[in-house]
Formats: C-alpha cells, sequence, structure tokens
C-alpha cells in the first residue's frame, strides 16, 4: 500500500479522497494555486505544495508543477479527482514514466474512451447498445445530409472531442443540418483542437441512466447498478438519484451485467461509468467516464462502500472488496448540486462566505469545502457543494432532502439553493416522473428569464 498519495485536485473531492487515506492510514499531498492557499484541502492534507498562479493551466493543469510536487513530497501515487486531469492520457503516461502510481484507468483505456466515435465503436463491439447513428465520423455536409436522411430526424451532431455538456448540436430538419454540422465542427475545433464529428438520431424524452462499474484491472468487474442523471441544465446534471425511479431490478441485472461483462473484457481497472440514454424500455450509450464521477456519493449510499478507497486498493495491486454477490442495494440515495450561482440566469457569484452551516442528522452528507469567512475565487468550477441523502425509500429521501436543504446556511453569497427548495414542490420531481428536457421547459416557464 502507497505511504502517501498526492492529490491533483481542489474543492470538495480534494477533500473527499483525504477522507480516504486518512481511514486507510495514508498520508495526503494537497496542491494548490496561489488562489487557494487558503481553502480547506490545503488545512485538512498533511502537506501541500503551491504550484502556480490561479489561472488553472498554470497550476491544477500543469504537469510538470504537479510530478515536481510528488518528487519533492515523496508521494507515491496520484489521485486525479474529477475535471482537471483526471482524463488526460498524456498526464497518465508522464505519471507513469516518473514511476508513480495514477489512481485511475490506463491511459490506453482513456484514450480509447475519451474519442467519442472511438469509444462507441468499442462499446458496440463489446455488445453495448448504441443509439443509431452514423459509422463513425462525417466528413462532409453532403454526407451529414445523407445520413439525417437515412437515420430521420430530428438528429444530434456531435463532436467526437466534446465533453461538459459542450460540441453539440440539434438539427431538427434537413434544412438546419448545414448549419449544425458546421457551426458543431468549427466549435469544437475551436475548444478541443478536433473539428471531427458524428451524428446521433437525437432522443426525444430519455432519461440520462448511467451504470456504476468498478475492475481489477485483473480481468474481474462488478456493476453497481445505476443513478438516474436525468434533471440536467444545459447538458449539466444537477440532481441525481440512485436506484433510477424508472429501473426495475430485473432491467438493472441486464444492462449492469452488459456492462460489468464490457469492462471485464477490456482488463478496465479502477472507477467508471457507462453512460446511456433509456427510452421505451431500450438503453442507448452515449459515452463513458473513466474516473470517479461528481455523483459517486449516491452510490455508495445505497450499497454501503467507499468507492476511493476501492479506487486506491487496486491502484496499489488489491483485490476489490466486494464481488457482484454480495453487492445489495439499501434504500435510496439523492443529491444536489449546489454552485456559487445568482438565479435566474445561473451568473457567476462567486464571493465571500460570511456564515457557513452543513446540515446534519441520520442520513445526511454534505461534502463541501466550504467554512465560514471562505472566499470563494473567481477561478475555477462554480460547484461549492453537495448535498446527499440516504433513506429506506423514494420518499423517505425526499423528506429527508427538504429537512436538510432548510437547516443548510451559505451566507454572503447566491447560490442555486432555492432552485431546490423550488424543485422539492413539484410533482414530476415528487414522482420521479423526468425526463432529460425537463428541468429545462421547467426554468423557461418558472425562472429564466
Ligand atoms: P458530454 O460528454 O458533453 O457530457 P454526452 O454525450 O454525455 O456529452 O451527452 C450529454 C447530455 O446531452 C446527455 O445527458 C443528454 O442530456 C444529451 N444528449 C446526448 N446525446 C443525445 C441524443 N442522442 N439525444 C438527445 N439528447 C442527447
Amino acid at each position: 500500500m502507497f505511504d502517501k498519495i498526492l492529490i491533483a485536485n481542489r474543492g470538495e473531492i480534494a477533500l473527499r479522497v483525504i477522507r480516504a487515506c486518512r481511514e486507510m492510514g495514508i498520508k495526503s499531498v494537497a496542491v494548490h494555486s496561489t488562489a487557494d492557499v487558503d481553502a480547506m484541502h490545503v488545512r485538512m492534507a498533511d502537506e501541500s505544495v503551491c504550484i502556480g498562479p490561479p489561472s488553472s493551466t498554470q497550476s491544477y493543469l500543469s504537469i510538470p508543477a504537479i510530478i515536481s510536487a510528488c518528487e519533492i513530497t515523496g508521494a507515491q501515487a496520484i489521485h486525479p479527482g474529477y475535471g482537471f486531469l483526471s482524463e488526460n492520457a498524456n498526464f497518465v503516461q508522464i505519471v507513469e514514466d516518473h514511476e508513480l502510481t495514477f489512481i485511475g484507468p490506463s491511459a490506453e483505456h482513456i484514450r480509447m474512451m475519451g474519442d467519442k466515435i472511438t469509444a462507441k465503436d468499442t462499446m458496440k463491439n463489446l455488445g453495448v447498445p448504441c443509439v443509431p447513428g452514423s459509422d463513425g465520423g462525417v466528413a462532409s455536409v453532403e454526407e451529414a445530409q445523407r445520413i439525417g436522411e437515412e437515420i430521420g430526424y430530428p438528429v444530434i451532431v456531435k463532436a467526437t472531442a466534446g465533453g461538459g455538456g459542450r460540441g453539440m448540436k440539434l438539427a431538427k430538419t434537413a434544412a438546419d443540418m448545414a448549419n449544425a454540422f458546421q457551426t458543431a465542427g468549427s466549435e469544437a475545433k475551436a475548444a478541443f483542437g478536433n473539428g471531427e464529428c458524428y451524428i446521433e438520431k437525437y432522443l426525444g424524452r430519455p432519461r440520462h441512466i448511467e451504470i456504476q462499474v468498478f475492475g481489477d484491472g485483473k480481468g474481474n468487474a462488478v456493476h453497481l447498478g445505476e443513478r438516474d442523471c436525468s434533471l440536467q441544465r444545459r447538458h449539466q446534471k444537477v440532481f441525481e438519484e440512485a436506484p433510477g425511479p424508472a429501473i426495475d431490478a430485473e432491467t438493472r441485472a441486464r444492462i449492469g451485467k452488459v456492462c460489468a461483462d464490457a469492462v471485464a473484457e477490456i482488463n478496465y481497472i479502477g472507477a467508471g461509468t457507462i453512460e446511456f440514454l433509456y427510452e421505451d424500455g431500450e438503453f442507448y450509450f452515449i459515452e463513458m467516464n473513466t474516473r470517479l464521477q461528481v455523483e459517486h456519493p449516491v452510490t455508495e449510499g445505497i450499497f454501503d462502500v467507499d468507492l476511493v478507497r476501492e479506487q486506491i486498493n487496486v491502484a496499489a495491486g488489491l483485490p476489490m472488496s466486494f464481488t457482484q454477490d454480495n453487492l445489495k442495494i439499501n434504500g435510496h440515495a439523492i443529491e444536489i448540486r449546489i454552485n456559487a450561482e445568482k438565479l435566474p440566469n445561473f451568473s457567476p457569484s462567486p464571493g465571500r462566505i460570511t456564515q457557513y452551516h452543513a446540515p446534519g442528522g441520520l442520513g445526511v452528507r454534505m461534502d463541501s469545502a466550504m467554512y465560514d469567512g471562505y472566499s470563494i475565487p473567481p477561478y475555477y468550477d462554480s460547484l461549492i457543494g453537495k448535498l446527499i441523502v440516504h433513506g429506506r425509500d423514494r420518499p423517505e429521501a425526499l423528506a429527508r432532502l427538504s429537512r436538510a436543504l432548510g437547516e443548510l446556511i451559505m451566507d454572503g453569497i447566491d447560490t442555486t439553493v432555492p432552485l431546490f427548495h423550488a424543485l422539492l414542490q413539484e410533482e414530476a420531481v415528487l414522482t420521479g416522473n423526468y425526463n432529460i428536457h425537463w428541468l429545462e421547459q421547467w426554468l423557461d416557464e418558472n425562472l429564466e428569464s
């Protein structure tokens, strides 16, 4: 086992990893930019290293600075969290070249899944159901139009290098295709340096269902059920739950097995998430994330496992602590993502938190790096906390969420908390009867000006 792990991240996820390290008796090293000197992850870690100025390209994304921080502190392994360098195959290669361990999958698997066309091809060959669409990249507007006719409008043009909800354009009819194809391509080229696009059938009212998988890198893998993350704004998740209100045990076992078998087949190591759209009883693969997800705590809640501990164990060559047979679902968990944003337009709202009080009590988990007097810097993601609740069933989890939200105090800045107070009054949320477009429509009608 490692003696010391460096966490190449900040915020709540850095704390999450530090907590697992501490429980395992492993020393932790925080890295931080000059803007994060007072950040909670720096205070909580055993050691810390300043790795650069505020801009993340010069700090949290600086590979030389992070490798040097390992060398200075003697850390043997790096946990990347999510975002930043977590899905950067080049980084993994460099980490390994320095005889350090990357806590996550191999560079090869990250590369395979990072390119959406390759990912889709690989999954199709492994027997995973995919969204109907083009076979790989599309070279010209004419070809795009021909494929649009073939699969039937509406279709979605997607960048193979896309991510984070960016690099997607909808073509409702044939008349939109030329424009959608060209803008998707040029935006993707500008944002990701790769303009290649492919085409998929646009699904009108699917749910976003994702399967948590976990492999030991030696051909063994399990699934830990699904999360329903259909409540999204601009393709970004805001509310996640497990188990999914629309998934029964038989469906879960069937799609879960397809996913576990697929990752076992490629000797995948560590945590991964296979994302699907789910409509009329059919699953359609959209992408695989080769890292720990923001919403992993809902899975931890219902299976009573520590996914970060498992990641560290398999990275150190130890076996997983669970088998498919001893993974049993207990109750229901919900997570909401709280952002430092001002409604109704969700404009960033960094600044000083004058008062902070985290909710507590039975079945409540608050993952956040906030504290009284903390100043949220304007340079990074606006996620400032995740409130996760667990109950014996969905109604109990919802009641607990309402209760816990009422206890939360985050004064001094604007947050998205009022959005959740409002959503918890909505019939669709209370009954779980929503799809990926529901929240956008609700926001149009109720909030955004
Ligand atoms: P990203 O990597 O940017 O997260 P994804 O491929 O995972 O992109 O898609 C993100 C979201 O976009 C999905 O959760 C869904 O809301 C929407 N989406 C993606 N593909 C389709 C599709 N074929 N039809 C309808 N919506 C889609």
